[in-house]
């Protein structure tokens, strides 16, 4: 099939409670291996990049790429750009295909962030495609800093709601204590504000910073809302241990197919994991 808005894929993952895997590819290899995942896990798929990937590889390529993957492939993939606060990038990927983008305005002042995301939804919805925007600061969480301080950089719940019903945003991913990257300990995670959140706002939640969160507390994530989960630091690790594994045993390899087939099959299986873990696999049942 063709590649499809993410929406649709997500409002039926928050109504089943689970949530659909959307993980950062930086090569054509890991788009095909998430791919490859997802058709044996029968799981939806949200292949994701980076404005950096995009600015890496061209928005063309990879919306080409993935358009090629959602053609040979039996269940639904979205094509989406991640954190992007540049509105001339966000129009070349809607150009070039995608049909997911997240407006990252969180760094601006609540009704800055309301104002640009409501005109890039504007966009979108002349096309039917997904947008997700963030209120409070992911990443920005760390575990020294005192209560009131963490307080003001994670999402405010009557903020959420007062935000998704002004902007007609599709999608919202609230700071809840998550962080981009690898965990020093473990998360701290606020599970009652994304109670809270959830109660407020029907629209999806996403889940940013998906690496190296404690499986149960993947699973409780998602139980209470959040019906997306980003995993990028993870599978960028994965994927490069397993070439670096090759050249440690091979220095000499110069077949980039040697190395590249190994780290494919690596990252196949931990994206595997992760759809098993957030619940989408075998989903895919539920867009035929
Ligand atoms: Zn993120």
């Amino acid at each position: 099939m063709s590649l499809v808005s993410s929406t649709a894929l997500l409002q039926t993952a928050r109504a089943n409670k689970y949530a659909i895997g959307a993980f950062n590819v930086h090569t054509l290899e890991m788009l095909q291996a998430v791919v490859e995942a997802a058709e044996e896990a029968q799981s939806p798929l949200i292949i994701q990049s980076t404005v950096g990937t995009v600015k890496h590889l061209g928005a063309d390529y990879i919306a080409a790429a993935a358009t090629v993957a959602a053609n040979r492939s039996s269940v639904p993939i979205a094509l989406h750009l991640d954190h992007c606060s540049d509105f001339s990038v966000i129009m070349s990927c809607i150009r070039a295909g995608y049909t997911s983008l997240m407006i990252d305005a969180s760094h601006s002042p609540f009704e800055d962030n309301v104002a640009i995301t409501r005109k890039v939804v504007e966009a979108a919805n002349a096309i039917g495609i997904n947008v997700e925007a963030e209120l409070g600061k992911v990443g920005g969480v760390e575990d020294d800093i005192v209560v009131s301080e963490r307080d003001a950089l994670l999402a405010d719940p009557d903020e959420c709601a007062e935000f998704v019903e002004r902007t007609g945003v599709h999608t919202l991913a609230p700071a809840i204590g998550t962080a981009h990257g690898i965990y020093k300990g473990e998360p701290n995670i606020d599970f009652d504000r994304i109670a809270t959140i959830a109660s407020k706002v029907s629209v999806p939640l996403v889940l940013h910073g998906g690496s190296g969160i404690p499986d149960e507390q993947v699973k409780r994530a998602v139980s209470l809302g959040m019906a997306k989960m980003n995993v990028a630091t993870e599978l960028r690790i994965i994927f490069s241990d397993a070439i670096k594994q090759v050249f440690a045993e091979n220095p000499d390899e110069n077949d980039p197919r040697k190395y590249m087939v190994p780290a494919k099959q690596a990252l196949r299986s931990a994206v595997l994991a992760k759809m098993e873990l957030c619940g989408c696999a075998g989903r895919a049942r539920d867009f035929r």
